[in-house]
């Protein structure tokens, strides 16, 4: 069967660990014809915009991207591509699994969680006012002396229908995945109506998987403890967008870094895989930066599309290539400054290699 899927390059260190990636995917055997589509601050001159409408249309076409990271320029005037891409294609589930492979330098050997984050509400909705607008005003005098006069203003919206939909998608990712457990994250203690009804949604959804999947709750801020102390309690986890942002660089450092996590963003029409990591601007054309979490997450494309062989034979491939420590770029050595330290280009020839002894 052959595949058509939009590739997005992105910019800064995107489109080295990008090409590293395609070359690892098409390694497999897989017949994948790329569709490359460009989007991020190079193409702001060509289309007046980072994300031009071709690439949504790509990706509504061909249901399925890989993406490399894009940069957002601080107040240059858009938002974060990446939060604009999410919105317009409702891909409402954010999915970062942090595995622990051997080999990898990290205080935790045993570590096998899945993120899982809502990416459509919350403070990410981009519902915000400036210090000093009428609008911030406006509520300022509604808050009734509870904020201080001046103040910016952000709104974290919930809803029922969002979580649902999130904690469904949890529970259903655990069964189909043979896990045994979910844990919904939230602070429902302080912020009761909006915390407060991710926790009764969840709970609601919960019970239609009685005696399947187990379920529990935690407080965000505890969570964050019982993650450093004991990871390996915790199987799926669920979480509001901007809880699930942060305790997936958490989770992701547990298990050797932002060099080694990948991620997929997923809809009911359509997905797109990227890494957790950003363009890290500073080592553009460097080939230096690692692409393991970018080829990870082509591997959690993979399996998305049903070619669960060529993932099998791909993770095979690159934990092999991570537990030999010889091919990996410089985060994953010992030392920073280590002279054997391979480039990004380097670790796709490794994983290449190694599929094909296999
Ligand atoms: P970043 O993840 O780009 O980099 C932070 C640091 O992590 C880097 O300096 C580097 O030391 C390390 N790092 C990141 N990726 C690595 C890799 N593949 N191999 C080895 N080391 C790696 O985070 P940042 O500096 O906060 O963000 C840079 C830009 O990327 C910002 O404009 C941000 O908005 C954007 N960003 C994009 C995405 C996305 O496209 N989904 C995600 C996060 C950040």
């Amino acid at each position: 069967m052959s595949y058509r899927i939009t590739l997005i390059p992105g910019d800064g260190t995107g489109p080295e660990i990008v090409a590293a990636a395609k070359r690892v995917i098409d390694a497999t055997g897989v017949d994948i014809e790329w569709e490359i589509q460009d989007a991020g601050v190079d193409v702001m001159d060509r289309y007046g915009t980072p994300l031009p409408d071709v690439v949504l249309e790509s990706i509504r076409r061909n249901k399925v991207a890989l993406k490399g990271p894009i940069t957002t320029p601080i107040g240059k005037g858009f938002r974060s591509v990446n939060v604009a891409l999410r919105k317009e294609l409702n891909l409402y589930a954010c999915l970062r699994p942090c595995k622990y492979y051997p080999g990898i330098r990290s205080k935790y050997q045993d570590v096998d969680l899945v993120v899982v984050r809502e990416n459509t509400e919350d403070l990410y909705a981009g519902v915000e006012w400036e210090a000093g607008s009428p609008e911030a005003e406006q509520i300022i005098a509604m808050a009734g002396g509870r904020i201080h006069p001046g103040s910016a203003i952000s709104i974290k919206p919930i809803s029922a229908e969002a979580t649902k939909r999130i904690v469904k998608y949890a529970f259903d990712y655990a069964l189909a995945n043979k896990r045994t457990k979910v844990t919904a994250v939230a602070k429902a203690n302080i912020m009761k109506f909006t915390d407060g009804l991710f926790f009764e949604a969840a709970r609601e959804v919960a019970k239609e998987y009685d005696g399947r999947i187990e379920y529990e709750e935690r407080l965000v801020d505890n969570m964050c403890m019982q993650l450093v102390q004991k990871p390996e309690l915790y199987d799926v986890l669920v979480l509001p967008n901007l809880y699930g942002d942060i305790l997936s660089d958490l989770c992701a450092g547990l298990v050797g870094g932002l060099g080694v996590a990948p991620g997929a963003n997923i809809g009911e029409e359509s997905a797109v895989f990227e890494a957790t990591h950003g363009s890290a601007p500073r080592y553009k054309g460097q080939n230096k930066v690692n692409p393991i979490a970018v080829i990870l997450s082509g591997m959690l494309m993979l399996r998305h599309i049903g070619e669960k062989d060529a993932a099998d034979r791909l993770e095979k491939a690159i934990a092999t290539v991570i537990v030999e420590g010889q091919s990996v770029t410089y985060d994953m050595k010992p030392h920073r400054d280590d002279p054997t330290a391979v480039g990004t280009a380097e670790v796709g020839d490794a994983i290449i290699q190694e599929m094909e002894r296999r």
